[in-house]
């Protein structure tokens, strides 16, 4: 029998059979009519999952931090001033990326697990006059939720652009871009649009388009320059053929089955599914007496759980008990608190079973690392939590 685990991290995640077998089709030309069409109606799906019809889709081959360094690239000329709302180490990456392109940066902070308050974000707003501010919407990091409705109207209310790293958190936690007033939104095939590693995906709004045409320096990044793949994505969604770059072939149309899932799925219903597998998960871990990364329940992202280890659990015995008994987990990642915490993905085509399963293993290991806690209590609470939610 094939050695698996259940890979139950914050990306990549579990894909669906559709999806894995779309990826395994002969690999077309990239101008043949079929591709074109499989483009095409990736490029319109797009629109539909970021909630933004008014918006410009753009897919390129990278991860999700060549979107953020494509959304800098082409946003920040040299001066400009950023304002990034830090929760975590990806929003801080972006403050990287943007300082990279000769942005002034300024960083709204709160201590790991915490997120800035709408009146620190307000008086930063207030102290400088800044082009743009980012926002990590779920900062992978330490599973903090941004509330990006909240912090985008105050940022239109300031005339900023609004750019939001939503690589953990697009169609799988609830971003309506067009209306929130974002602006600019990215993400990563990887998580929970469900395709495999390998894709960089913005939806640019019409004021950050607006932003790009009024540049008046060359963007400082000849690969991720929009002036060479707008017309590209403009012709496939015309269903005409076009080349800058080779796009990958296999990983679109993948792309393009997976998007047709969520879509059939339906948004909100998807939603509603990483808000009841995130409760059933939380509960287990409360359930067996372990806290969580996010101060507050209510800012705890819903496509994974950041627990914090007991005391007296190794996190490298914990997480190697855990894989012994069929699950992968992820590890602490925040430099402050990296050793404090194990992270759980719980996005895409995940569902209770998986968390029930994963809730199994973790007991496995915490009892295997001498931890006591009544038998079956994080599964019991998980079960209850997620059936009652349906
Ligand atoms: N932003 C966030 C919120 C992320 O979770 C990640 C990846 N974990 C990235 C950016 C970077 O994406 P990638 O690893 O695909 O470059």
């Amino acid at each position: 029998m094939k050695k698996r685990t259940l890979l139950m991290i914050p990306g990549p995640i579990e894909f669906e059979p559709a999806v894995l077998s779309a990826m395994g089709e002969p690999t077309t030309s990239h101008v043949a009519p079929g591709f074109i069409d499989a483009f095409g109606q990736a490029l319109e799906q797009l629109h539909r999952v970021f909630g933004s019809p008014s918006g410009q889709p753009l897919v390129l081959a990278g991860s999700g931090t060549l979107a953020m360094d494509c959304a800098g690239a082409n946003l920040v000329e040299p001066g400009d001033k950023a304002l990034v709302i830090n929760t975590g180490y990806f929003s801080e990456r972006f403050a990287a990326i943007l300082e990279r392109y000769g942005a002034q940066v300024t960083l709204v902070n709160a201590p790991p697990g915490d997120r800035p308050g709408l009146e620190q974000i307000k008086s930063a707003l207030e102290s400088d006059s800044y082009k743009l501010m980012t926002i990590t919407h779920v900062d992978t990091s330490t599973g903090v939720l941004v509330d990006v409705q909240q912090v985008a109207a105050l940022g239109k209310q300031y005339g900023v652009l609004v750019i939001v790293d939503g690589v953990c958190s697009v169609a799988g936690e609830e971003l309506p871009m067009d209306a929130w007033g974002v602006d600019l939104a990215l993400t990563a095939s990887q998580k929970a649009i469900g395709v495999p590693p390998g894709l960089a995906l913005l939806m640019i709004g019409p004021h950050a388009m607006q932003k790009f045409h009024d540049r008046t320096t060359p963007v400082l990044n000849y690969y991720a320059d929009w002036t060479n793949w707008l017309p590209i994505m403009q012709a496939y969604e015309a269903r005409k053929p076009g080349y800058f770059g080779t796009p990958p072939v296999n990983l679109i149309v993948a792309l393009n089955v997976s998007l047709g899932q969520i879509l059939a799925e339906g948004m909100a219903r998807r939603i509603a599914r990483h808000i009841t597998i995130s409760r059933a998960c939380k509960a287990g871990m409360t359930a067996l007496g372990l806290g969580q990364v996010p101060l507050k329940p209510e800012f705890a992202a819903h496509t994974l759980t950041a627990p914090r280890y007991p005391q007296g659990v190794n996190g490298a015995d914990f997480l190697a008990g855990v894989l012994k008994a069929g699950v992968t987990l992820a590890g602490g990642l925040h430099p402050a608190i990296r050793p404090e915490y194990f992270r759980i993905g719980h996005m895409g085509a995940a569902n209770l079973s998986d968390i029930l399963v994963t809730i199994s293993a973790i007991e496995t290991a915490l009892a295997g690392c001498g931890y006591k806690f009544s038998p079956n209590v994080g599964t019991d609470a998980a079960r209850t939590v997620g059936k009652s939610s349906n």
